[in-house]
């Protein structure tokens, strides 16, 4: 079906991130006509600077983990969907502590949640990941975890949504305003129409909402992240050790970071850089020869309570909002309900603990 001869409702999605590409994707699959806007020409954001671990496993609460573990159930689903063209990587991580207690709790705890995740000894680790130096005396392993290549993706999605009839304007970022409760839309000084909106605009979240006399709680932090230039076969597995976590994306290039919290970043980003892939190096056989091509540093979009933000925001007439950190994790599942609730067919009960509300309800 072609743009112009769809029926559904008239949606605009700000922002072509991970998020708004999903969300576009799903409400195109549902025959909606929509529009996605980004104030960039290329795929920006959180989401190029993403590590983009697909994971249920990092100390989250047991509603929040269940939510995280159907979300990537889903992203096995989509990429069969999209003709298993994703550029996923799975094969599990393995992951170890400075504090080896406070692990083999955590484990225990997913474990009787039903996780496939298990303790593994120096010798499993060294013949599951036989690049890793001195394999520790025990790791966590999670065995469905994963990797994506987040900008590709990202791009794969934007064009299945147009393939389905979808409009994408990148370029010039769209202006907001409000009017006795309805939102109103201005893309390069001409008016836009709209039934429903979707924001997801990542970290610009809360200064677009601001201007609509909403407060977003946000406690956003930056992360920097080290991309190598292609590599050969280094790593099969996420490789998270207490200095360095490590990917290695289906391009071959390697992906470094520190922390998954985000914090400050220092100025110097090439010392940084040279930091983090010398503990990668001491990490890792056969690193030697890693080049840094680039380092990212993102902002990590990150509601108060750590928990996403997602649903119709009360008070402006057919605005809905997705914020998140773990937006690379939550892609495919927050695309597919939040189109179920702009078009009209919630609310979705697994998304009540995710609602804006539940700040004002202390
Ligand atoms: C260093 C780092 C590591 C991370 N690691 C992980 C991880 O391992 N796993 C995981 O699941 N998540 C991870 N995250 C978080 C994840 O990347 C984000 O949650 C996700 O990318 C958010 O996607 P998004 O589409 O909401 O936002 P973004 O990717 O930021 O996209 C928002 C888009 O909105 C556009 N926009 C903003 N304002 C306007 C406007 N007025 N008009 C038009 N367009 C506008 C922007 O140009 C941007 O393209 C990480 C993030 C960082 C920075």
């Amino acid at each position: 079906m072609s743009g112009a001869s769809r029926t559904g409702a008239r949606v605009v999605v700000v922002g072509a991130g991970i998020l708004g590409a999903s969300i576009g994707y799903h409400l195109a699959q549902a025959a909606a006509r929509v529009t996605i806007v980004d104030g960039h020409d290329a795929v920006g954001g959180a989401t190029a600077a993403s590590f983009a671990w697909i994971n249920a496993s990092h100390g989250n609460p047991q509603p929040y983990f269940g939510f995280r573990l159907q979300a990537m159930a889903e992203w096995r689903m989509l990429n069969e969907a999209l003709g298993r063209k994703l550029p996923l990587r799975w094969g599990g991580s393995i992951e170890w502590w400075d504090e080896p207690e406070e692990l083999r709790r955590a484990v225990a705890e997913q474990t009787a949640w039903g996780y496939p995740i298990r303790l593994i000894g120096r010798d499993e680790i060294a013949a599951l990941e036989p690049a890793i130096a001195t394999p520790p005396a025990e790791a966590a392993f999670a065995a469905l975890e994963g990797v994506v290549a987040p900008v590709a993706a990202t791009e794969i999605l934007l064009e299945a949504a147009q393939a389905l009839g979808a409009s994408l304007r990148r370029g010039v970022p769209l202006e907001m305003t409000t009017d006795g409760g309805r939102v109103g839309l201005r893309l390069g000084g001409t008016r836009l129409e709209a039934e429903r909106i979707v924001l997801a605009a990542g970290a610009d979240c809360g200064p677009l909402l601001a201007g609509l006399g909403v407060d977003l709680p946000m406690a956003n932090a930056p992360g920097l992240l080290v991309h190598t230039k292609p590599a050969p076969s280094l790593i099969q597995h996420l490789v998270l050790s207490p200095g360095a976590h490590v990917k290695q994306d289906v391009d071959g290039r390697l992906v470094v970071g520190e922390t998954f919290g985000g914090g400050p970043v220092p100025d110097d980003h090439a010392a940084e850089a040279e930091k983090l892939l010398q503990r990668v190096r001491a990490c890792l056989q056969g690193a030697e020869a890693l080049e840094v091509e680039r380092v990212t540093v993102g902002v990590r979009p990150i509601p108060r309570d750590g928990l996403p933000i997602i649903g119709a925001v009360a008070g402006l007439e057919g605005l809905f909002l997705a914020v998140m950190h773990s937006g690379i994790t939550l892609a495919p599942l927050v695309g597919r309900l939040t189109a179920v609730e702009v078009l009209g067919g919630g609310p979705v009960e697994i998304l009540a603990p995710y609602r804006l509300a539940r700040f004002a309800a202390g």
